[in-house]
């Protein structure tokens, strides 16, 4: 398993990186402590038994050292880890408890009220884990369990990631270990991660971008992982400073979702003193590159941000049952593209050889600017819908997994450019087919003072659905139809124009800072 076989050669050498500095208890942790650790807690998890049989064990931690070696833990003991979102509601994570139908809770202390109420609820048996992954060590029993630790069946399952439920209730994708092992070995060569790397990690750590893009990325290569536990605009902000200011060790990467850049740059343009602002945009300098994804990235966020840090960020698609499948070329970034299929990852573009069959036979994969359904095959697809054969067996084709999102090739380089999600950001409006989000891109960077847009479609009985515009506006500003349609009318053919328009404070968003568009709908109704 060549993750753990990595951290075992990286535990040994002499000077090696630190593995994780866990911020929110200020300790710093070798390859070596987190190896020790995971043997000792993955001991008392087997508690005298062998394997645990792919058992399914919860895990409740805050990011930080105790995460990463329950997750490990589990893994050598042979069993299936499933994170849980630790800002969920408890409604939330029951649900994915019963889901996965979860044996065992590994929980940290600070979450002691939310485990009595877990309890309550699901009476699942739950087994402390501390800040240094276990409370008491014992060498001896640790010593013991290294050589089988790194013997393990890589076709095994091992994570259920629960989907973000952006499309109706989540769904528990299963990786195997094979999986999660093409998912992170072809980040680590394409983004060229080395030991001299650390991340700034400020993302959940239920999700695929956050366990495997940023902490498996990095641990597989032997760089260090800064661990925060959560996202906050100030202190990334002062984090990064600090690096000068207090001769800490400078940050090579750092990846998030579009929301998050969006509130980096707010809390910059609300520093009130040049100076600051300058020393800020002075410690972007120290970062070797800055991915954008989960989500498509808006042109004038991408180039607000070149303007403050100097980065053009990296954009990549990806999804909680594939980790990632197209990536733009770590020295390519062509905007408003997602760039090719990862080594190993085949993509292909599927359309309709008769329109509105639903049948999607055709492959315009190498049709340029036509559009398809996104299909994908490799050995970084997931193995199944836990506990749902005719939900999986739906989602592929010919054994290609059917992402429900649209893309197509661009005249320019071939470029792939993502269109959006078939069931959501794929309109038809008066027997035309419209993506959703090529307008909220031409609308936010119209000026019309648009901080943030969804398009949805409006169920409607004359135009099939009609394209409506939800946007949230600059402070002080107002925009009625007529001024944002002759804005667009320019810029796009007359039927994407939306002809519905909403004005709100904040967009509704899931823990994942994706815009959740079911319920916008509604406000049209
Ligand atoms: P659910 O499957 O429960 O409806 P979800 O699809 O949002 O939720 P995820 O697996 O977290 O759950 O997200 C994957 C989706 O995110 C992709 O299918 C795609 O729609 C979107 N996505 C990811 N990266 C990008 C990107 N760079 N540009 C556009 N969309 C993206
Ligand atoms: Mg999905």
């Amino acid at each position: 398993f060549p993750l753990f076989k990595n951290a075992l050669l990286y535990a040994k050498q002499s000077n090696p990186a630190p593995a994780i500095d866990d911020i929110r208890t200020g300790k710093t942790h070798s390859y070596a402590d987190l190896i020790f650790a995971v043997a000792a807690l993955r001991n008392k998890l087997l508690n005298g038994e062998s394997d645990l049989n792919e058992k399914r064990v919860a895990i409740l931690c805050p990011s930080g050292f105790a995460y990463v070696v329950s997750q490990w833990a589990v893994w050598a003991a042979g069993g299936i880890a499933v994170p849980l979102c630790t800002s969920h509601p408890l409604p939330e994570q029951v649900y994915s408890l019963e889901e996965s139908k979860s044996a065992l809770l590994l929980v940290h202390p600070v979450f002691q009220e939310r485990q009595d109420h877990l309890v309550n609820e699901t009476k699942i048996p739950t087994m402390v884990v501390t800040d240094d992954g276990l409370s008491h060590k014992n060498d001896a029993l640790q010593a013991q369990a290294l050589p089988t630790l790194f013997d393990m069946d890589i076709n095994r399952r091992a994570l259920i990631v629960f989907t973000s439920g952006t499309t109706g209730k989540p769904k528990g994708a299963v990786s195997t270990h094979d999986n999660i092992d093409a998912q992170t070995s072809v980040l680590v060569s394409e983004w060229k991660w080395t030991p001299h790397d650390r991340i700034y990690h400020g993302l959940p750590l239920h999700h695929v971008h956050g366990i495997i893009n940023a902490l498996l990325c990095p641990l597989y290569a032997g760089a260090t992982v800064e661990m925060h536990e959560k996202f906050d605009a100030t202190k990334t902000w002062q984090r990064w400073a600090d690096t000068e200011l207090k001769h800490l060790s400078p940050l090579t990467v750092f990846m998030a979702v579009p929301t998050v850049y969006s509130k980096l740059i707010a809390s910059y343009k609300a520093m009130r003193n040049e100076t600051d602002q300058q020393m800020y945009a002075k410690a972007c300098q120290q970062f070797r590159f800055m991915v954008s994804g989960s989500a498509s990235l808006p042109t004038p966020l991408r180039d607000a941000w070149y303007n403050i840090s100097g980065h053009v960020l990296l954009e990549r698609y990806g999804m909680t049952e594939l980790g990632m499948a197209l990536s733009q070329p770590y020295d390519d970034r062509m905007e408003g593209t997602v760039g090719f299929p990862l080594p190993g990852v085949h993509v292909r573009l599927m359309a309709e050889s008769h329109e509105g069959s639903g049948v999607f036979d055709k492959d315009v994969t190498d049709t340029r600017d036509t559009s398809g359904q996104v299909q994908v095959k490799g050995r970084n697809v997931f193995k199944e819908y836990w506990q749902r054969p005719e939900a999986t067996a739906k989602d592929f084709t010919d054994g290609w997994f059917v992402t429900g999102d649209f893309g197509m090739r661009i005249k320019e380089k071939g470029y792939y450019q993502i269109l959006g999600r078939g069931s959501i950001d794929i309109l038809k409006t008066g027997g035309e087919k419209v993506s959703a989000l090529e307008i909220e891109r031409e609308l936010l960077s119209c000026d019309l003072g648009i901080l943030d847009v969804a398009v949805v479609g409006v169920p409607d009985p004359e135009w099939g659905q009609r394209v409506a515009a939800v946007v949230v506006l600059e402070t002080n500003k107002t925009l009625d139809l007529t001024t944002m349609r002759t804005a667009l009318k320019s810029k796009l053919a007359v039927y994407k124009v939306p002809m519905l328009l909403k004005t709100v404070v904040e967009l509704p968003k899931n823990a994942m800072g994706k815009v959740t568009k079911k319920d916008l709908v509604a406000l049209f109704q």
